[in-house]
């Protein structure tokens, strides 16, 4: 992927940032956001996901992943399978996950945060 298709994603996720709610933007400024290609398996590892087919994005440093005890809280999206997700609007899918990833750190479940619509 070229250098501007990847600055063009990260200007996507900037975009979302500046127009989720304050209370949700605070929460962001102590847990970081890497954009990484996509997942790798010890990825999904670390964040309790073995096995699964990919993800969009991950959040790091929960205390219920064990084995990645250690690794500094923060949320990693993956710009190449929400590139694409069916969605065309790419905003509100990086909207979504970024939402889904906060969801854990306030310690939602994934089929909670799914039947919140996020
Ligand atoms: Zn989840």
């Amino acid at each position: 992927m070229s250098r501007k298709r990847k600055q063009n994603f990260d200007s996507l996720v900037q975009r979302v940032l500046l127009e989720l709610p304050v209370e949700v933007c605070s929460r962001l400024e102590e847990v970081p956001i890497v954009v990484s290609g996509q997942p790798t398996a010890k990825m999904l590892e670390d964040c309790g996901r073995a096995g699964v087919q990919t993800a969009y994005g991950l959040v790091y440093g929960l205390a219920i992943h064990r084995p990645a005890i250690g690794v500094p809280m923060h949320i990693r999206l993956f710009r190449k399978p929400i590139l694409r997700h069916p969605k065309r609007d790419k905003l509100k899918v990086i909207r979504d996950i970024l939402l889904h990833e906060l969801g854990h750190l306030y310690g939602l479940t994934c089929s909670e945060l799914l039947a919140y619509g996020v």
